[in-house]
C-alpha cells in the first residue's frame, strides 16, 4: 500500500450540511453556512471581521486592491513562498522586493527587511511557513516606523499563535486557505481577515463585484449599485457548508495532527543528532499547528536521493517551493537576487506525509525508511 503525501479528511457532517444548504433553497454566497463560518472565526479568534472567499489567492488579491496597490509600488515578500503571495500584487502592477529566509527557518528573516525599504514600499507581506509565526513584533515595529501595511499570508496558519495572539489577527489584513492540502478544508476555499476597521466596508464591496449588495441585503440601502472595482470573490454556501462541518471538528483535527507531528519529531531526533538532517525549529514566540512536518537535508543531491528512495518504498514525500526570485517569470523581468537561505530550503527541504488518517504503522514505516536511507 502506497503512503500518499496528503489525504483529505472528512469529519462526517460535510454531506449532511451540503444537503441542508441545498434544501434551504439558497445556495449562492453569504447564506446561512457562510454566516455560521464567519461567526465561528470571529468568536474563536477575535478577528474583527472575516469574509469567506473562493481561495486564499482571492483573499490576497482583495488585500492588494484594498491597500490601493498601484504600478510602481514595492511590496516586500519572502522569495520562499507560493506564487499567490506574489501574483496578487503583480496583477496590480506592483514591483516585488524579495526577502531571504532566515538561516534556521523558511520564514523571512526580519533583520534583512529594513534594508529593503524605500520610498516606494507600500507593504510587507509575511508568510507564516508551516503555520509557524514570523517574528511579528520586529516586523510590525518596522511597518510602524515607515508607515507600511502588513499583510499576513496565513494560508497554512490556522489555529496557530504568536505570543498568545492568533495568526491572522496581527496584520492589517490576513488571508487563509481551505484548500484540500491544508488542516481545515473545503476543497478550494479561503478567507480574508480584516483587522483594520477602515477596510471593512470596501472589502464587502470588492467581494461583491464592486457593488454595495451586502448593504442592500442587510436593508441599509434600498437599491444596490456599481460603486467600485471588484470581482466575484465569495464562495457558494455549499462550500461554506462543507467548511462548517470541518470547523466543528477543529479541536479533534488539530490534536491528531499534533500527535503525528510529535511522533515524527521524536522518531527522527536521533538522526538529527548525527547532523545528517535538520528538524523544524519552532521559535519560543510561536506555536506549532502541525500543518506540515519537514526535514532539511545537507545537500540538494541528498534531498533528491531521499525522495527517490522513499518513492521506491511507496512513500510519497515531496520538496516544496522553488524560490520565486529564480522563477522563469521573475527572471524575465530582469531582476536579480542572491538569497542563499531561500535557495537552501528550495534545494534541501523535504515534506513528509502528514494527514488526519495517517496510521502509526505507516508513520513508523516512513521513519524507518528514512533511517535505512541514511545507513
Ligand atoms: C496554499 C497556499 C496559498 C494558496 O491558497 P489557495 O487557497 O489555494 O489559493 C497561498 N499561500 C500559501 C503560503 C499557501 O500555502
Amino acid at each position: 500500500m502506497k503512503i500518499p503525501f496528503n489525504k483529505p479528511f472528512l469529519t462526517g457532517n460535510e454531506l449532511k450540511y451540503i444537503q441542508e444548504a441545498v434544501l434551504s433553497g439558497k445556495i449562492s454566497g453569504d447564506g446561512n453556512f457562510t454566516k455560521k463560518c464567519h461567526q465561528f472565526f470571529e468568536d474563536k479568534y477575535g478577528f474583527k471581521k472575516v469574509l469567506l472567499t473562493t481561495s486564499c489567492t482571492d483573499a490576497l488579491e482583495m488585500a492588494a486592491i484594498l491597500i490601493d496597490t498601484k504600478p510602481g509600488d514595492e511590496i516586500i515578500i519572502p522569495s520562499y513562498t507560493f506564487v499567490s503571495t506574489a501574483n496578487a500584487f503583480v496583477l496590480r502592477g506592483a514591483n516585488l522586493v524579495f526577502a531571504d529566509s532566515s538561516a534556521i527557518h523558511p520564514n523571512m528573516d526580519p533583520d534583512t527587511i529594513e534594508a529593503l525599504i524605500t520610498k516606494q514600499t507600500k507593504a510587507i507581506v509575511v508568510v507564516h511557513y508551516a503555520g509557524v509565526a514570523c517574528d511579528m513584533d520586529k516586523i510590525k515595529r518596522l511597518a510602524d516606523k515607515y508607515s507600511l501595511y502588513v499583510i499576513e499570508d496565513a494560508a497554512q496558519a490556522i489555529d496557530s499563535y504568536y505570543r498568545e495572539r492568533p495568526l491572522g489577527s496581527l496584520g492589517h489584513l490576513a488571508a487563509f486557505s481551505f484548500h484540500e492540502t491544508k488542516n481545515i478544508i473545503s476543497g478550494e476555499g479561503g478567507m480574508l481577515v480584516i483587522n483594520d476597521e477602515k477596510f471593512i466596508e470596501r472589502a464587502e464591496i470588492i467581494r461583491e463585484k464592486g457593488t454595495n449588495r451586502s448593504k442592500f441585503f442587510r436593508g441599509e440601502i434600498d437599491k444596490y449599485n456599481w460603486v467600485d472595482i471588484g470581482s466575484s470573490f465569495l464562495p457558494s454556501d455549499l462550500i461554506a457548508a462543507f467548511l462548517y462541518a470541518q470547523l466543528e471538528n477543529i479541536q479533534v483535527i488539530q490534536e491528531r495532527r499534533k500527535k503525528s507531528w510529535a511522533s515524527y519529531y521524536q522518531g527522527l531526533t536521533e538522526l538529527a543528532g548525527t547532523g545528517r538532517v535538520k528538524l523544524p525549529v519552532i521559535p519560543d514566540y510561536a506555536t506549532n499547528n502541525a500543518h506540515m512536518f519537514y526535514l532539511v537535508t545537507n545537500t540538494a543531491a541528498e534531498m533528491k536521493g531521499l525522495l527517490e528512495y522513499l518513492k521506491r518504498e511507496d512513500i510519497l514525500a515531496v520538496f516544496h517551493y522553488l524560490s520565486l526570485h529564480k522563477s522563469p517569470f521573475y527572471l524575465k523581468t530582469g531582476g536579480h537576487y542572491d538569497l542563499p537561505h531561500a535557495d537552501h530550503f528550495t534545494d534541501c527541504l523535504v515534506r513528509l506525509p502528514l494527514y488526519f488518517d495517517l496510521t502509526e504503522s505507516d508513520q513508523r514505516k516512513v521513519i524507518d525508511t528514512i533511517y535505512k536511507f541514511y545507513t
